[in-house]
């Protein structure tokens, strides 16, 4: 959006009474982020009436919202959903010009919503995330991303690439593939490339170190990707692999589309494959009918695995998916004292893995200046851990072998170089 507003000659504030345009990006994947915009919104009501600035909300809350907060919220000029941000330069004109409030929210069958735009100016980043998908045919039932998202659409593997090498040109080191579902990439395209022979291709392109993607979904992890992590010397070690529970009852009733002994074969071929694999998931605590017998299932597989971490979330009924219509939904205590048990007990993997690595020698790309201090710089190992050390910006964007002489609980690695 703001690369599109850029091309309009809009420049970005980071302070909200200089703004001529506020715009709110928005999640709605759980309850508590959706209810976030509707305060973010009150906040600049006061600013709005002094200053007369347009305000707007973009993103899956106001995909699923619409006209609806229209309505609720008075002083909102717009609402522009998931596939309309290419329009976004007209609606707003449209706005100025005529005065009205705008809602679009339409879903593009043409895939035109896809497309990026390339940076004109040096970017003089390190790192850049590149979606290569949107939209998901999974629907597992606790989940809204089919509904605001719509259906599984892959860039063409030519445009990526493109975009891929002008980034590199532009001096960006890591790529960063999005996608709800990378495994599903090539679907439909006319030309048919899977995920696997787009990382071949990316692997090709010179001044592109390392390449990172997120996310896959266990039921579509092939043979052919596990293989990538011992082949492609920029993919790094490291998979994000959500689980969402550890029970077979429960992730049927989630349409996972596999079993805890199926997720556990994928691990094991991975780690095979990849003995040095960071593994990371997300996981979903007190879905409906959720027993302790079920929680335990999920303990039991963490443990097995002992991931390096965990996105960990309580169960947030979504209107619309088939899991918020079940009878038997868990109580909100029930679901927070499993969430604090799951969590302290990943805390200690977290550590006992961090430890590991205590007196070894990692490759760190270095990213930025670190945030603690502006002595140090901070980056990233291979497997995803953030190490901070003692340097200016002239190491940004250098890859620096790093010995960790300490490893904290929470990732952070303060060492030597
Ligand atoms: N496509 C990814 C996959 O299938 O693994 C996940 C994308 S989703 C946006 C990110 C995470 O949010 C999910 O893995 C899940 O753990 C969590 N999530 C999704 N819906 C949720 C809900 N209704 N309540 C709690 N957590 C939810
Ligand atoms: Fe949501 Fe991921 Fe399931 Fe798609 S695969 S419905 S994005 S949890």
């Amino acid at each position: 959006m703001l690369r599109l507003l850029e091309g309009f000659h809009y420049t970005e504030t980071k302070e909200a009474d200089k703004a001529d345009l506020i715009l709110i990006n928005t999640c709605s994947v759980r309850e508590k982020p959706e209810h976030k915009v509707y305060s973010a919104l009150g906040r600049f009501r006061k600013l709005k009436e002094r200053k007369g600035m347009v305000i707007g909300v973009a993103g899956c809350v106001a995909q699923q919202e619409g006209e609806r907060m229209l309505d609720r919220v008075p002083y909102l000029d717009l609402v522009i959903g998931t596939h309309a941000i290419p329009m976004l330069a007209e609606l707003l004109e449209r706005i100025e010009v005529s005065g009205q409030r705008v809602c679009e929210t339409r879903f593009d069958r043409s895939g035109e919503y896809l497309k990026a735009l390339l940076p004109e100016k040096p970017l003089a980043k390190v790192k850049s995330y590149v979606t290569i998908m949107q939209g998901c045919d999974h629907f597992c039932s606790f989940c809204i991303v089919p509904y605001v998202r719509g259906g599984e659409r892959s860039r063409p593997s030519w445009e990526i690439l493109e975009e891929i090498r002008h980034l590199a040109e532009m001096g960006v080191k890591e790529v960063f593939l999005l996608g709800q579902n990378v495994n599903g990439y090539g679907k439909g395209l006319e030309r048919e490339v899977d995920f696997p022979r787009l990382l071949d291709q990316i692997n090709e392109i010179e001044g592109i170190e390392r390449i990172r993607f997120t996310t896959s979904h266990p039921a579509d992890l092939s043979d052919a990707l596990i293989q990538d992590f011992s082949e492609l010397e920029k993919l790094c070690e490291h998979i994000h692999l959500p689980f969402q529970s550890g029970s077979d009852r429960i992730l049927k009733a989630m349409h996972r589309g596999y079993t805890k002994e199926s997720y556990l074969e994928r691990i094991k071929r991975l780690k095979e494959v990849c003995p040095s694999i960071a593994i990371t998931a997300d996981v979903i605590v007190g879905f409906p009918g959720e027993e302790e017998e079920d929680f335990k299932e999920t303990l039991d597989l963490m443990e097995k695995v002992k991931f390096d971490d965990l996105f960990s979330f309580k169960y947030s009924p979504r209107k619309g998916t088939r899991a918020a219509q079940l009878q038997n939904q868990v109580e909100e205590e029930v679901k927070q004292d499993r969430l604090s048990i799951l969590q302290k007990i990943q805390r200690e993997i977290t550590f006992q893995k961090n430890l590991t690595l205590e007196g070894k020698v990692e490759e760190v790309l270095v990213e930025s200046l670190s945030k603690q201090s502006n002595q140090d710089v901070t980056g990233r190992t291979r497997s995803n851990k953030i190490v901070n050390f003692p340097g200016d910006m002239n190491l940004a964007g250098k890859l620096v072998s790093v010995k960790i002489l300490k490893a904290y609980p929470h990732s952070l690695f303060p060492s030597a170089g």
